[in-house]
């Protein structure tokens, strides 16, 4: 009996195991999926409890398969929930889908088919061409012909700054998700969120639902907030124009001249960016990696606003805190961040050339994911990348992997054994964080962990 184990239990690795569960057919199978949180299915975009933390993609858009992604907007119909097609539902709600969506495909597998929920932490693994060991924090080894890696998010980094004692104090938070944020900081404390892209969103809205008295800033080295969503703008695909393309001068200059076209249409650059998503993997593949490199450094700031965009309920809120002074978005570079002796949070930063300082009673790590594998405190990966079973991409924004998912250790040859999805192939793929492209990878995954690709 083949035996397939999915560490992680996002909704990378839901998706997966709902893909393998249809998908399996008559052949024997045995299915582990595990997961350190105690709910399956949620992760960490859909474990909020919060009903101000909305997706920010369509309902319309977000059903769990590539052939049908209309699915959740369907469930939500049938639920009798009060949404639209074009609503921003809130994401625990999402996270009831994708858990169901499992329950449904577990009640409905076939009886050669073994799956097992396993709530635990692997912490280490053992991998040779065949086969692997994955050791769990209980001491549970779990002998498996293939291992999926769907870890995800992790936490972010720390800021960049000579002396951390910082990172020590009680206020600063490095998991935005800790419920500690939600009980050590008080009403009236002042806040500063590091990073202005969504998790900061997430975090303001939260704010302002419970009416927070004290000041919100929001830093980052650009000062830019998500741009917002505006439904209905679409435009043609022009991939055939930029297929032969290898430079980012040359996208960058058709996309705008595009942008042009459809405003002269009466679209706008959201279509243009949009039209891109489908093929935005294969732009990536076809770049050279000093070009990659270069849109790292340059230009991912800009498209990160451009393509991670919020819905208009969270823009409006954002523009009246700002308007009234309980929300500042900063521009600048962190220099320094120290603790002084009323407990307060001093940070220098330079905007320009010029030296700015404020004070803060708490701090917020909002900077992002931490995507440097090599640099993750998890035991499991820490473990894999010293036995080189795992290494870094070549830009350090995730694991060494094919487009298809099979991961390339240290031997520099694909794995036999060892595949992931999501996040993880960021620096392969670029464009794979989300729902849209997950489910697509998590399908293909399945056939081809079956031996059923096409
Ligand atoms: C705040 C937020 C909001 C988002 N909103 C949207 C949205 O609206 N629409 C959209 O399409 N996308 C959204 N995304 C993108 C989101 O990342 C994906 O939609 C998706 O949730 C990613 O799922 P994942 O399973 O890959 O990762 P995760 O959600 O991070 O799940 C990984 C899981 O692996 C588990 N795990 C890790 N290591 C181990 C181990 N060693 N042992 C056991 N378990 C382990 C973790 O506990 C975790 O539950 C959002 C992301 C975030 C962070």
């Amino acid at each position: 009996m083949k035996k397939i184990t999915i560490i992680g239990g996002g909704a990378s690795g839901t998706l997966l195991a709902v893909n393998l569960l249809k998908n399996a057919g008559d052949a024997p199978l045995a299915i582990n999926l595990v997961e350190k949180r105690s709910a399956v299915g949620r992760g960490v975009a859909y474990s909020t409890t919060a009903g101000v933390h909305l997706l920010n993609v369509p309902a319309a858009k977000m059903g769990a398969f590539s052939n049908d992604i209309g699915n959740f907007y369907q469930w939500l119909t049938e639920k009798d929930l009060p949404y639209d097609d074009h609503a921003f539902v809130p994401r625990k709600i999402y996270g009831n889908y994708l858990r169901e969506t499992l329950e449904q495909a577990i009640a409905n597998k076939p009886k050669n088919i073994q799956f097992n929920i396993i709530d635990d932490e692997a912490v280490d693994m053992s991998v040779d061409d065949s086969q692997s060991q994955v050791i769990l924090k209980s001491g549970e080894i779990l002998v498996s012909d293939k291992v999926v890696l769907a870890f995800g998010n992790s936490l972010p980094p720390h800021p960049n700054v000579e002396n951390m004692d910082f990172t020590l104090a009680p206020k600063y938070f490095r998991d935005q998700w800790s419920p500690e944020v939600y009980t050590k900081i008080e009403k009236s404390d002042s806040v500063l969120i590091i990073g202005t892209g969504l998790s900061m969103v997430d975090l303001t809205m939260h704010y302002h639902a419970v009416g927070h008295g004290g000041k919100i800033k929001a830093l980052s080295t650009r000062g830019l907030l998500p741009a917002v969503h505006s439904l209905g703008h679409t435009y043609p695909s022009f991939y055939d124009e930029l297929k032969p393309m290898t430079r980012i001068t040359d996208l960058l200059k058709a996309v705008r001249r595009h942008i042009k076209k459809a405003e002269s249409e009466g679209s706008n650059w959201r279509g243009v960016i949009d039209s891109l998503r489908p093929h935005t993997p294969q732009i990536w593949l076809d770049l050279p990696i000093a070009e990659k490199r270069y849109f790292m450094q340059h230009l991912s700031r800009y498209w990160n606003v451009a393509r991670h965009r919020v819905p208009m309920e969270a823009a409006v809120i954002l523009d009246e805190m700002q308007a009234d002074g309980r929300l500042e978005v900063l521009k600048g570079r962190l220099q320094k961040i120290e603790v002084n002796p009323s407990g307060k949070f001093e940070t220098v930063f330079k905007t320009d050339g010029t030296e700015n300082s404020m004070e803060t009673d708490a701090i917020i790590n909002c900077i992002g994911s931490q995507s440097n594998f090599e640099k993750l405190e998890s035991p499991l990966v820490k473990s894999m990348v010293a036995r080189g079973h795992i290494r870094n991409d070549e830009l350090n924004l995730g694991i060494a992997a094919l487009p298809n998912g099979r991961i390339i250790g240290k031997t520099g040859a694909p794995s036999n054994v060892l595949l992931t999805l999501g996040t993880a192939l960021k620096g392969t793929l670029w464009e794979t964080t989300a729902i849209p492209e997950i489910r697509t990878q998590a399908q293909a995954l399945a056939l081809q962990l079956l031996d059923k690709e096409s």
